[in-house]
């Protein structure tokens, strides 16, 4: 397994380091990470049974894919699968009796899966609908699926288990046209070991008894990558009409307390961007090795529990996923190459969201925070890949732009409200919700409307030739609007001041700061600090001993990268507590790079990683190789000289 990853990771640094081979022929509307022909057959709905095994890790049943037929010359149905094994395919016409098809599962691409090939009658006729039916079961190492034994639970005495789709996973668990081009509607029948509970992302029932067969339909069409199940011993708890969440018993109430404001934070959202068209929206809090900090499945956010600190300090998260209902799941990115219209539009939102509830000087706070992992990814990721918009054919759409696609969409459209005024451009971005709902867009028809929409009728203000500076060249235009925040500009001076000694670390108002002024003093804290000086800090902040994941994993990072050895130890059960990509990825990153712990990260990984998803395990595994971690230094980026650490490993969903 790590053999295969590593030659993959391989191809991708060639394909990130190189310049690219001749794209003339490049299609920016066709999806380079499905094999599944579209434009020929598409799913307009799709019926799932299935039964969940723990003890075997399979999941096994059948999908019938609701099929209409848009080529009337084509014969081959061509679907996406990762790993699947397929018992039987049958055709299934109204008023005749099924029959069995042949097909042919194609060889295997290491990142897109097989093409699984299916082949009709000759005498196939084109018509409105038909029924296809696979009768399959999931693959052991099905990428999208998390088995965890009971002891990797808060309870401990029940498994779970739990999908991550995004962004080409849904493929590894149902044989589909996994591509964010197709939306399609969809009813399961979810068997279970009795007692557990299943949740999809669709119309979940809190008050349905757990009789281990769960029915769900999802009447609004979503794409694949939005299919979502969860089983465990969870339960529920509302906090308003249309809002709760779920959590195993063991963390309900502080999961409740610590997202409790998300019936406000839904109002909100409502009152700026127009009406939530998806019911209900709950929120279910995963074990520790969910790979990411949320997952915008509709209906129904899967959260990572570091979120919960304990004092509502981290659920900008929280509002990002709740965005997600407006931008992502009710518009989503066409390929894989437009999705800054998804992350960087959501990132917008969530500070507008942020700024609404908790107060400005927070959300700037947070604006901040994202404009400073903008310029650190500016220094990491290929020029060609800095585009909003870039030509993404090959490599792994997981690992996409190190997070570009999220700050620097952030930062276009806070530029454009800047410019246009707050007024003019969130009636403009509520009717773009409105004018696209339910369908999947591309970077250019963005273009076409927000030109037609908002350029031409303020006009003199900002040109379609600015906008595709931001969509197709690298870095940032020189007159982006910039975030400031006076807290973290104290915090950033405080750091200097005291590592300077002009301050002792007794004159820090630390007790005053946010946990976001914390994140950034420690991010400016200068190069030539002693031993002595960070074990003072450590023991005066409260750092290694941080409950706040973001203040820990900025600490860690540090520790990591000046390879602070009285901190270690707190490291390596930091590392083995969470599971969230970004916030352990990059410390085994820095410890690779600082040259001389390479084999202490791998043996910190070899003892913690069964508790890691597999989405997480891959994008660590090539990490723990030096040289994996050291292709960036030639390329030019206006911050590249500034950071100490140049890379191109990192990649991170927030
Ligand atoms: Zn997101």
């Amino acid at each position: 397994m790590q053999k295969v990853l590593l030659l993959l990771f391989a191809a991708w640094l060639l394909f990130a380091c190189q310049q690219k081979e001749d794209k003339s022929d490049y299609d920016p509307a066709h999806d380079y990470f499905s094999f599944a022909n579209s434009r020929q057959f598409l799913t307009r709905h799709l019926e799932l049974d299935l039964t969940v095994d723990f003890e075997q890790q399979v999941l096994s049943g059948h999908a019938i894919h609701h099929m209409q037929q848009l080529d009337p010359e084509a014969t081959t149905i061509v679907l996406d699968s990762r790993g699947l094994q397929i018992h039987e395919i049958q055709l299934e016409l109204p008023g005749t009796e099924a029959i069995n098809l042949k097909f042919e599962p194609g060889a295997n691409d290491p990142v897109r899966g097989e093409p699984l090939k299916i082949s009709l009658p000759e005498n196939f006729a084109a018509m409105d609908e038909f029924l296809l039916k696979i009768n399959y079961q999931t693959g052991p190492d099905a990428s999208a699926l998390m088995w965890l034994p009971p002891e990797h639970t808060a309870g401990g005495q029940h498994p779970f288990m739990f999908t991550q789709s995004q962004s080409i996973h849904a493929r590894s668990w149902v044989p589909l046209q996994d591509s964010p081009s197709v939306r399609f509607t969809f009813d399961a029948t979810i068997h279970t070991p009795p007692g557990l509970l299943a949740l999809m992302s669709a119309d979940n029932d809190p008050l349905t008894p757990r009789s281990g067969e769960y029915r769900f339909s999802m009447p609004q069409a979503i794409p694949s990558y939005l299919l979502a199940l969860a089983v465990g011993n969870v339960f529920f708890e509302s906090f308003g009409p249309e809002t709760g969440v779920y959590a195993e018993a063991e963390v309900l109430q502080a999961a409740a307390y610590e997202v409790a404001d998300t019936q406000a934070r839904l109002d909100a959202a409502v009152e700026i961007y127009g009406p939530y068209l998806w019911g209900r929206y709950d929120l279910l809090i995963l074990p520790p090795s969910f790979p990411y900090g949320g997952m915008e499945n509709p209906r129904l956010s899967f959260i990572t529990p570091s979120v919960l600190a304990g004092d509502r300090s981290l659920v900008s998260l929280i509002a990002h996923e709740l965005a997600h209902s407006w931008s992502g799941n009710l518009v989503s990115n066409a390929t894989w190459r437009d999705i800054w219209l998804n992350e960087g539009t959501t990132s917008y939102l969530e500070a507008r969201l942020m700024e609404v509830l908790y107060g400005q000087e927070r959300a700037d706070e947070e604006r901040v925070l994202t404009y400073q992992s903008m310029r650190e990814a500016l220094a990491t990721v290929p020029p060609d890949m800095q585009a909003l918009a870039p030509v993404f054919t090959e490599g792994d759409p997981d690992i996409g732009q190190d997070g570009l696609e999220y700050s620097k969409g952030q930062l276009l459209l806070q530029h454009l409200e800047a410019l246009f005024g707050r007024e003019v451009f969130d009636t403009y971005m509520a009717g773009y919700f409105s004018y696209f709902e339910f369908q999947a867009i591309g970077s250019e028809q963005w273009l076409d409307y927000i030109d037609r929409n908002l350029l031409q009728k303020h006009p003199g203000t900002f040109s379609r030739a600015q906008l595709e500076e931001w969509l197709y060249q690298p870095g940032i235009p020189a007159d982006a609007t910039v975030p400031v925040s006076g807290n973290l500009e104290q915090a950033d001076a405080m750091a200097r001041s005291w590592s300077s000694g002009e301050l002792v670390v007794a004159d820090l108002p630390h007790t005053d700061w946010s946990p976001q002024a914390t994140v950034y003093f420690i991010n400016a804290l200068p190069t030539e600090l002693n031993e002595a000086q960070l074990s003072e800090l450590d023991a005066a902040l409260g750092l290694s001993s941080s409950s706040n994941a973001e203040i820990a994993r900025a600490w860690f990072i540090q520790v990591a990268e000046r390879q602070h050895q009285p901190a270690f130890s707190q490291m390596k059960s930091y590392l083995g507590r969470y599971g969230r990509t970004r916030l352990v990825q990059p410390v085994y990153e820095r410890l690779v790079a600082n040259g001389e712990d390479q084999e202490l990260a791998q043996a910190i990984f070899d003892k913690v990683s069964a508790g890691y998803h597999p989405i997480t395990r891959a994008a660590i595994e090539p990490a723990l190789t030096l040289s994996n971690i050291a292709c960036a230094s030639s390329w030019s980026s206006p911050f590249a000289t500034s950071l100490s650490y140049t890379g191109c490993t990192r990649r991170v969903r927030p």
